[in-house]
């Protein structure tokens, strides 16, 4: 029986673990930090073994309470990550965090590339592909985070600008260096704003970063690498978000922030 394209796009979809994860940016203190850990584990646990079974989540704390929130999620399914590294293992690297150093409290994923790191803090194409590159090598998964501000937006540029960040970070790369790296879509016009983008919106992108990394990498690693959205993510809009065949989960940063927010986002369902 020949199995149309659609129908085999919609199998593997199925087949990919979604993935929720806490960006918590610059906040909480160690106690508000305990507290949350405390209330997600009690939600997401009391049901763990049918929840997680084609999803997943973590937290990316601030790198100075990794040791604490590697303590508060011991026996966890919760996994733990990281929201930047530098590339080298060890040196003079005075405020920086190797991947090693990561990997010592169990961070099994980082946030590479992301928008606040690309424009704060002048990271660029470059940085962010050698980040992307010892991550994979030390066997740590990158989040690399791709996205438009709000001109690009405006002036119709946004795929351009996400192709060319994806190609910059991994074009070097063969498929077999670059299977596990997770995307993550996050326009900049939609992080933090509370206007995130349309399904419809998000799905296109999706779709036609999925193709481009098909063309590079080739069409089965294509329709396994995950591809999250991230931009006001909140309780509300997540179900039609992951409805879409191309959008594997969210990076959410503001409703990351309680578990009365972040907590029904990982329950999402999908239409
Ligand atoms: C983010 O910074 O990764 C993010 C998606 O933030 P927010 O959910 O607050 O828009």
């Amino acid at each position: 029986m020949e199995v149309s394209e659609k129908a085999r796009t919609e199998v593997h979809a199925l087949m990919r673990k979604k993935l929720f994860a806490a960006n918590w940016k610059m906040h909480l203190r160690p106690p508000e930090a305990w507290a949350l850990i405390t209330a997600l584990r009690d939600n997401i646990e009391r049901d763990s073994a049918s929840l997680l079974r084609d999803r997943e989540v973590l937290i990316a704390p601030p790198a100075i309470l990794i040791p604490a929130v590697a303590e508060a999620l011991k026996g966890s399914p919760i996994k733990l990550g990281a929201q930047n590294m530098y590339y080298e293992e060890k040196g003079a690297f005075t405020g920086e965090i190797s991947p090693l150093m990561l990997k010592a409290f169990g961070v099994t994923h980082v946030i590479v590339g992301h928008s606040e790191r690309r424009h704060i803090f002048g990271e660029n194409d470059d940085l962010i592909g050698k980040k992307v590159r010892a991550a994979l090598l030390h066997g740590v998964v990158p989040i690399l985070c791709i996205g438009e501000t709000k001109q690009e937006h405006d002036a119709g540029r946004a795929l351009e600008v996400v192709l060319r960040q994806m190609e910059a970070a991994l074009g070097g790369l063969t498929a077999e260096q670059v299977r596990g790296v997770v995307l993550a879509y996050e326009p900049l016009w939609a992080i933090g704003t509370g206007r995130t983008a349309t399904p419809e919106q998000a799905e296109s992108i999706h779709g036609a970063v999925r193709a481009a990394f098909s063309q590079r990498f080739g069409r089965d690693d294509a329709q396994k690498v995950r591809i999250l959205y991230g931009g006001s993510v909140n309780d509300e809009n997540v179900d039609s978000l992951i409805s879409k065949p191309d959008i594997d989960g969210a990076l959410v940063g503001g409703a990351s922030l309680k578990a009365e927010s972040f907590a029904p986002i990982v329950r999402a369902q999908a239409s």
